[in-house]
């Protein structure tokens, strides 16, 4: 390999270019937007006077790819959380309020303490786990899932969480997979984490300081908007207007989003597919008049899974409040105003009882965040869409959250993807 062009400078893209830099082999990056980032980005939101993220990202401790990406960038102390596998949770429908307090093993010893399990689970309920971890083909999560509070207060907005899409859609496989290497293992496996001042500052700029130490060259503004395709081989292509022709020993990750792949390369690439249906995340961050102390278990924390409302998480960093509403085309015809109205309404329920003081009836400044296409539906239809990191032209990969990584959307996913597609350039190499 002489030189690797990198399409897209989100997670997969710097993943793939952190995976080659400093190995002898030249990397571009040609990334459309101003800045790298792409769904996983901070900036300074004008009106509410701060930066923040484009929406909340929550890691599991089982994110192995990421924490490896985080330690070969230097940023693994970037993040923050209890360090613990420990979850409050507020019921808005019954008021109750409970932290789940995963123990560290793979013995559920939590499920047998009143004070750390789901209130009001049954232990039979566990059953549904073994049905998600052996769920094959078209099985939805709902037909795994058993009425009971376990299901209730745990699962369906775990899977929601996870897979961003509602339970009577989701594919139980792709949920099963997040379980066995999560849950399945054991508390050490679920400790949550979060980006301590924001996505960009963990994920992107520490990437991006690495790169150019490594000499790798990362063009921002710089949109590919065609390849040149002949004789199972990528030719070259034009970015930011400029045509860049492709060496015999040249290579190219193609690390778009699944809609942009889809004009680049379908048509030109026998047998490319990609997911073409997609779920919203909306997220609402709201800034206080100044920092507040929060209690109990929110304060360790810093966050709270709410169950009962529109809202499914709730952060809390200084004086910003940020909710994260996923699966949230279902509320695609609610206006910026009824849902900045409601979920304010939830926040208040959910942080007065934890706050020094409580917060005003109305929001002070206030920001809606909708990604319209935050990830592809996770369905078992959009799952077969799925395609591996090789395609069939000789000196092209593939990367991004939507292959076939056998995990959904997430940061996790998207930087293994960019691991595969670098792992598949060296053993073609190699053969
Ligand atoms: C609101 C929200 C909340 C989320 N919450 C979580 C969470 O809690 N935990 C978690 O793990 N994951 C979460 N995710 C998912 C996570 O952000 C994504 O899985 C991940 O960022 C995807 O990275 P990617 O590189 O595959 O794709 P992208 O981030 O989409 O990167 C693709 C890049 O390609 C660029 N590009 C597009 N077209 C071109 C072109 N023609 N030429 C050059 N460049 C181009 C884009 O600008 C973009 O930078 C969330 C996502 C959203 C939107």
């Amino acid at each position: 390999m002489a030189h690797v062009h990198i399409i897209g400078g989100g997670l997969a893209g710097l993943s793939a270019a952190v995976e080659l830099a400093g190995s002898g082999v030249r990397v571009s990056i040609y990334e459309a937007g101003p800045a790298c980032g792409g769904r996983a980005r901070s900036y300074v939101d004008r009106h509410l006077g701060v930066r923040i993220d484009n929406g909340n990202h929550l890691l599991l401790s089982a994110n192995e790819a990421a924490f490896r990406y985080l330690g070969l960038t230097g940023a693994h102390d970037t993040l923050t959380g209890p360090g613990t596998p420990t979850f409050p949770f507020v019921d808005l429908g019954s008021g109750g309020r409970w932290t789940l307090d995963l123990s560290r093993g793979r013995l559920p010893f939590w499920a047998l303490s009143s004070r750390r399990r789901v209130p009001g689970m049954r232990l039979w309920e566990f059953a549904a786990l073994k049905r998600l971890m052996d769920a094959r083909g078209d099985t939805t999560v709902a037909e795994c899932l058993a009425p009971g509070a376990l299901s209730e207060r745990l699962l369906e907005p775990f899977a929601i969480s996870a897979l961003n899409t509602l339970c009577e859609d989701a594919s139980a496989a792709l949920l099963g997979g997040v379980i066995r290497e999560s849950l399945a293992k054991g508390g050490r496996a679920c400790v949550p984490w979060f980006a301590r001042e924001g996505l960009s500052e963990s994920f992107v700029d520490p990437a991006l300081a690495h790169l150019a130490v490594m000499k790798a060259e990362v063009h921002v503004n710089c949109r590919v908007s065609a390849l040149e395709i002949a004789g199972g081989r990528a030719l070259g292509f034009v970015a930011g207007g400029e045509r860049v022709v492709l060496g015999p020993d040249d290579r190219v990750v193609v690390a778009v989003p699944p809609w942009v792949a889809r004009t680049l390369l379908a048509g030109s690439v026998p047998g490319f597919t990609a997911p073409d249906a997609f779920e919203a995340i909306v997220n609402a961050h709201f800034r206080l008049e100044d920092a507040q102390r929060l209690s109990g278990s929110m304060a360790r924390a810093g966050f709270a899974g709410v169950i009962g409302g529109m809202t499914e998480w709730v952060f809390v960093r200084g004086d910003v409040v940020s909710v994260t509403v996923s699966a949230a085309n279902r509320y695609a015809e609610w206006d910026t105003d009824a849902l900045e109205a409601r979920i304010w309404h939830e926040v208040r329920a959910v942080l007065d009882p934890v706050l020094e003081r409580p917060l005003p009836a109305a929001p002070g400044a206030a920001r809606i965040v909708r990604e319209k296409r935050a990830t592809f539906a996770a369905t078992p239809a959009q799952e077969r869409l799925r395609p591996t990191a090789r395609t069939a032209l000789a000196n092209l990969v593939l990367a991004g959250d939507w292959t076939a990584t056998g995990l959904p959307c997430t940061i996790e996913g998207a930087i293994r993807s960019g691991v595969s597609a670098v792992r598949v350039l060296r053993a073609d190499e190699m053969a």
